[in-house]
C-alpha cells in the first residue's frame, strides 16, 4: 500500500507521480452496481435518508450552548415524529443514520425508527470529523458506535454514512474490518457502485450522495456567519423533483439527504409529503416506484451483480 503522507519539505506540486496518484487512488469508484431492472418492474428506485444529527452538530464542535442543543432537540421532539408519522401514512420505509451518541441519548426514538420498518445505520460516535483524526481514534469510534447502535436497535447496523460525508483515507479499510455491506458518502456517480482501494475491488457498495440532494444546503442557518440560505420550500422541491424526473428517465437511483431538525418544520415536512406524492403519481403508470431501505437496495444491487457476473 502506497504512503500516501506528504512529508513536510514537499509541497503538493513537487509531489511525485506516486504521490498523487496513490492518494487518488486510495478510494475510487469501481464497477457500477445499476440494475438491469429494479424490483416488480419499478421505474426507479428512491432511497430517503435522515440524518438524525440533533445535539451532535454543536457537540462535535466542541461546544455547550443551550440554544444550540435546543435546536437539535427539536430533531428529536418534532422531527423524527413527524417524519414516522409521515412515511407511515405513506407506506415508505427509510433509513436513518445516527451518531452513537445521539443514540444514547435517544435510544426511544431509535426502536421506534426500527419497529416501523426503518433502518438504523452508522453516523460516526459524535458526529466526528474523519479527516482529522488519527486513523486508530477513527476505527475506535466507529468499533464503539457499531457496538452501541447494536446494543440498542437490537441488530447490528450494515451500512455507514460518515458523519458530514467526511470520508477519510483510513475510512474504507476500516469498513471493510468490519465487514459492512455499504457506504453512502461519496460521489463518483449517480447510480451505485463498487468501491475500490488502492486498484483492489472491496465489494462494498457505494450508495452515492449529492449536496444537491441534501436539505441542509437549502435550509441550515447558521447565525454568525454571512452565509443565510433560507431557501424557500417551493424552490427546494422544485430542484428535488427536477432530480427525480430525470432519475425516473434514466431508470435509476434517486437517494435524498435529509435531517430531522431541518426537514422536520412545517413549512418544509409539506415539501416532503408534496415530493412523495408528486413521485407515486409521476410513476405510477410505468411500474411505479420501489421505495426501499439503503440496505435493501445495496444487497439487491449486489446480488444483481453477482448473478450477472455468473451469467458471463
Ligand atoms: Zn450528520
Amino acid at each position: 500500500m502506497p504512503d500516501t503522507t506528504p512529508p513536510p519539505d514537499l509541497l503538493p506540486w513537487q509531489w511525485p507521480e506516486a504521490r498523487w496518484r496513490g492518494i487518488v487512488e486510495k478510494v475510487r469508484a469501481g464497477r457500477s452496481l445499476k440494475p438491469k431492472a429494479w424490483p416488480g418492474g419499478a421505474k426507479v428506485a428512491v432511497a430517503l435518508s435522515f440524518d438524525s444529527d440533533h445535539e451532535s452538530g454543536e457537540l462535535r464542535e466542541g461546544g455547550s450552548s443551550p440554544g444550540k442543543l435546543s435546536q437539535g432537540q427539536y430533531g428529536n421532539r418534532r422531527g423524527v415524529p413527524r417524519i414516522l408519522d409521515l412515511l407511515e401514512r405513506e407506506g415508505i420505509p427509510a433509513t436513518f443514520f445516527v451518531p452513537a451518541v445521539i443514540a444514547l441519548l435517544y435510544p426511544e426514538e431509535q426502536r421506534r425508527v426500527a419497529s416501523q420498518g426503518h433502518e438504523v445505520g452508522i453516523h460516526g460516535w459524535i458526529h466526528e470529523r474523519n479527516s482529522i483524526l488519527e486513523a486508530r481514534d477513527e476505527r475506535e469510534l466507529m468499533l464503539r458506535s457499531v457496538e452501541t447502535l447494536a446494543r440498542i436497535v437490537g441488530t447490528p447496523p450494515v451500512g455507514l454514512r460518515t458523519p458530514s460525508w467526511d470520508f477519510s483515507q483510513a475510512t474504507l479499510a476500516i469498513v471493510r474490518e468490519m465487514g459492512l455491506l455499504y457506504d453512502s458518502s461519496l460521489m463518483a456517480d449517480d447510480e451505485p457502485y463498487e468501491l475500490i482501494e488502492d486498484g483492489e475491488a472491496t465489494g462494498i457498495v457505494e450508495l452515492p450522495v449529492e449536496w444537491i440532494r441534501d436539505d441542509a444546503v437549502y435550509f441550515n442557518m447558521n447565525r454568525f456567519s454571512a452565509l443565510r440560505p433560507y431557501t424557500p420550500p417551493s424552490a427546494v422541491l422544485e430542484i428535488f423533483q427536477a432530480e427525480f424526473d430525470e432519475t425516473v428517465a434514466e431508470r435509476g437511483l434517486f437517494l435524498l439527504t435529509m435531517h430531522p431538525h431541518y426537514i422536520g418544520h412545517r413549512s418544509r415536512i409539506a415539501l416532503l409529503r408534496r415530493l412523495i406524492q408528486h413521485m407515486k403519481s409521476a410513476a405510477k403508470n410505468d411500474g411505479g416506484v420501489w421505495f426501499a431501505t439503503h440496505r435493501q437496495i445495496a444487497e439487491y444491487c449486489k446480488d444483481e451483480a453477482e448473478k450477472e457476473r455468473k451469467l458471463g
